[in-house]
């Protein structure tokens, strides 16, 4: 795997999806195929997801009465330290989920298109399928029912289910395997945020990778010095349709 060279940010690696393994039997066995949903189900440079992290930025400035400036710090500083922007604000000042969920989620969802090829890819998968995320439930069921893929999925595993406990927790991943009686070997994570596959891979999924343009995390500003895929990623790709289609073994 040496000559795998991960492109800078924003080159496009699309036809090729970089492959830690043999495609048709790494997932040969996978009955179960969980998708994240932001900048996951969605590509990235529709910039939807940039819509809730303004508003999440808003809503702290608005409830804690801080300088714009200042909420956006302690929203990514909450997001970094403890998964999610919410479960920094409920540990530190006992915000109200709800009231966060439906303020971030409040978006215009124009830039969402029908997605035909996403929607023939899923449906041709084999066994069951969630979306786990840790947005909310409504904002999951609006997305993927304009995506054209809602009625694909079995459930949503949401953060609200998750007792608003989020990915990349080991607990949150034990939340949804026993919420919806997944066995994680048979299972198959689809993630833009490198370090959530990271439980994944360790309760035994396979996993992928689906490359954002949206890089706000530590964790996906590494992905630009990865020299091959580490050992969680078994597979890259920034175009999810893409490789839902294509690539398989007769
Ligand atoms: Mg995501």
């Amino acid at each position: 795997m040496s000559d795998i060279v991960i492109p800078k940010l924003k080159t496009n690696f699309s036809s090729h999806p970089l492959v830690n393994g043999d495609k048709g039997e790494v997932f040969a066995n996978t009955q179960v195929w969980i998708f994240d949903l932001d900048n996951t189900l969605y590509p990235s440079e529709i910039n939807l997801f940039a819509q809730i992290d303004k508003r999440m930025g808003l809503f702290i400035s608005q409830e804690l009465g801080v300088p714009l400036a200042y909420a956006r710090h302690l929203q990514k500083s909450y997001y970094y330290q403890f998964g999610t922007t919410l479960a920094g604000l409920m540990k530190v000042y006992g915000t109200d989920p709800s009231k966060f969920l439906d303020f971030v989620h409040d978006i215009d969802l124009d830039c969402v298109r029908e997605h035909p090829d996403l929607r023939r890819g899923i449906d041709a998968l084999p066994g069951r399928k969630l979306i786990f995320t840790n947005g909310s439930r409504g904002h999951a069921e609006r997305v993927a029912l304009k995506l054209g893929v809602l009625e694909l999925f079995e459930d949503i595993c949401s953060i609200e289910s998750c007792d608003f406990v989020p990915k990349p927790s080991h607990d949150a991943f034990l939340r949804m395997t026993n919420a919806h009686n997944v066995d994680p070997k048979s299972a198959a994570m689809f993630e833009d945020l490198p370090h959530n596959l990271e439980p994944a891979f360790e309760l035994g999924m396979k996993t992928v990778l689906v490359m954002s343009h949206y890089m706000d995390h530590p964790a996906q500003k590494k992905i630009a010095t990865w020299q091959e895929l580490p050992g969680h990623v078994q597979f890259l790709t920034d175009d999810l349709a893409g490789f839902l289609n294509a690539g398989w073994a007769a």
